[in-house]
């Protein structure tokens, strides 16, 4: 069998976006990928569904892997004629062990690649707003390991040198160390007044800044019971996040917000939570797709063979007016046939849908929910006109009811279908667990139900007792009410019943205690 490949791939320091282009496509590209912790679960969400994960990562309920295991077992899988991703945290040459990964794929012949990422020696002070050099105040910058028993420390170290060092002093895996650290650089002269900054789990939801002076930073770190894993910084560049500071400024930093919209329609909401400084957590839990069974193939064809004989077609979803038109291409039905219907559309987004197509909605509803659609349109509905209603399997009844009930003939068509999807994620049931979901969103009730049946079959017992805790926040008060109905704790209705009404629930939830150490 023909020899694989290797990636050695920087993921960066855990805002998935901060690993490379070139890196993301080795990610895309790979049958298999060996992670750990440091590189961001959210990473993992890029991987195609067929690839397998391996996580080698800590585990307290198992054995850790080795670093000559992880070496082997890529030997193995290259060997086996896979494509492998090795995603690594950072940068993968600093402190990353890759020169021991590369010399036995070597050894082996096997071909690899090195594609570097964004250490967090220096994106994680840039997220606390500390820049490593400065042109006043430092001019060169060292990265130094913290991570060795004491004496090892002192012997790959050399103190007076580092210490005298004109610039910025980064330390890695020093949290533990952090008294013996500073104890040094005093000793061999750098001023007790020296400002020094940890950074733990910068560029995630969880960052958090503890700031002192080389005389008390231990003291503060035991205090606050600061944990790794964190970035520290020594010199005065620190000073400068008083001023520079800016991502603990945006209104959702700090929070992680579960997003369980379906992926074709999630971004917007992505986008303006990544904005607003949170970090949205992907996890769609529904996918709409066109109905094929024959029965539905059936009616579509033939409402559609009447397209002249309609008065109004009414459309109540973006997604509505898309597959209207899946179907108008599947049949080969020309839209100007519709030429003699008024087209109305629920909600702002619908009728931008429809624009998009080149059709101007007639009349616009207040409110964004069919209810608000039959208020406005009260006047113009006839007796004895023809509607069309091309919708979701899951749309609500009362829009055809009303206008039956005011004498029109409809016709309801299910041109597309909600599906549960429960997309693989290891992590998601554990954050969830410990906290680490700050909000969730739903933006339609199947959402719920979804996200329920999605975490029970990743092997939550209850999921229901799982998301009790997470402040839920719903589009509109049909969704909140399902979701009250299996009791979660619903914070917020979005007013209006729009993307950016529920990003301004978000933001008024206030900031939790996420964030801050
Ligand atoms: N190759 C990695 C470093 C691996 S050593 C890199 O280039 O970033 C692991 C150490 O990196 C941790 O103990 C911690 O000091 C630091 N680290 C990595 N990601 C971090 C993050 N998001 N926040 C704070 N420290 C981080």
């Amino acid at each position: 069998m023909a020899k694989g490949k290797v990636y050695l791939v920087g993921a960066g320091p855990g805002d998935p976006k901060l690993i490379t282009i070139r890196g993301l496509e080795a990610l895309q590209r790979s049958d298999v990928v060996v992670y750990d912790r440091l590189a961001g679960p959210q990473l993992l969400h890029r991987i195609p569904e067929t690839a397998e994960r391996i996580y080698v990562g800590k585990r307290p309920d198992r054995h850790t892997m080795k670093q000559e295991e992880i070496n082997r077992l890529l030997v193995e899988l290259a060997l086996e004629g896979k494509t492998v991703c090795r995603l690594k945290g950072g940068d993968p040459t600093v402190f990353g062990r890759v020169g021991e990964e590369a010399e036995l794929l070597k050894m082996h012949g096997i071909p690899y690649e090195m594609i570097p990422g964004i250490t967090s020696a220096i994106s994680v002070p840039a997220y606390a707003g500390i820049p490593v050099t400065h042109r006043d105040m430092a001019s060169s910058f060292s990265v130094i390991t913290g991570h060795e028993s004491p004496d090892k420390l002192d012997r790959s170290i050399q103190w007076d040198k580092v210490t005298n060092a004109t610039g910025t002093l980064v330390f890695l895996m020093g949290v533990a160390k952090i008294g013996y650290i500073s104890e040094q650089l005093i000793k061999h002269g750098r001023p007790e007044t020296t400002p020094v900054a940890l950074v733990r789990w910068g560029t995630r939801a969880e960052q958090a800044t503890l700031v002192g002076t080389l005389r008390d930073i231990e003291a503060k770190v035991k205090e606050a019971g600061f944990e790794p894993p964190a970035v520290i910084v020594v010199g005065e560049v620190v000073r400068q996040r008083e001023k520079l500071q800016w991502i603990e400024d945006k209104p959702l930093f700090g929070r992680r917000i579960l997003v369980t919209r379906a992926r074709s329609q999630a971004s917007e909401l992505v986008q303006r939570i990544d904005e607003l400084g949170g970090e949205p957590y992907e996890y769609p839990v529904i996918e709409t797709r066109m109905k094929e069974d024959p029965k539905t193939e059936a009616a579509v064809r033939e409402a559609l063979a009447r397209a002249e004989t309609y008065d109004w077609v009414m459309l109540t979803s973006a997604n509505g007016v898309d597959f209207f038109f899946r179907w108008l291409d599947r049949c080969g039905v020309d839209v100007r046939r519709f030429a003699h219907a008024e087209f109305a559309a629920v909600g702002p987004k619908t009728a931008a849908a429809l624009r998009a197509r080149g059709i101007v909605a007639g009349a616009l509803p207040e409110s964004f929910r069919a209810e608000g659609l039959l208020a406005s349109l009260s006047g113009r509905l006839q007796p004895g006109q023809n509607a069309l209603l091309p919708r979701g399997d899951l749309a609500r009844d009362l829009l055809p009811r009303e206008l039956e009930a005011m004498g029109l003939s409809v016709t309801s068509l299910d041109t597309y279908e909600n599906v549960l999807a429960a997309p693989r994620d290891e992590w998601l049931v554990e954050l969830l667990r410990e906290g680490g979901i700050h909000a969730v969103t739903f933006t339609s009730s199947s959402t719920v139900d979804n996200l329920l049946e999605a975490l029970r079959r990743q092997g939550a017992e209850s999921p229901e007792e799982l998301l009790s805790g997470v402040p839920a926040v719903c589009i509109g008060p049909q969704t909140a009410r399902t979701a009250e109905a299996r009791g979660l704790a619903v914070a917020a209705t979005a007013e209006p019943a729009t993307i950016e009404g529920l990003v301004q629930a978000l933001i008024g939830l206030g900031r939790g205690a996420a964030g801050q150490a």
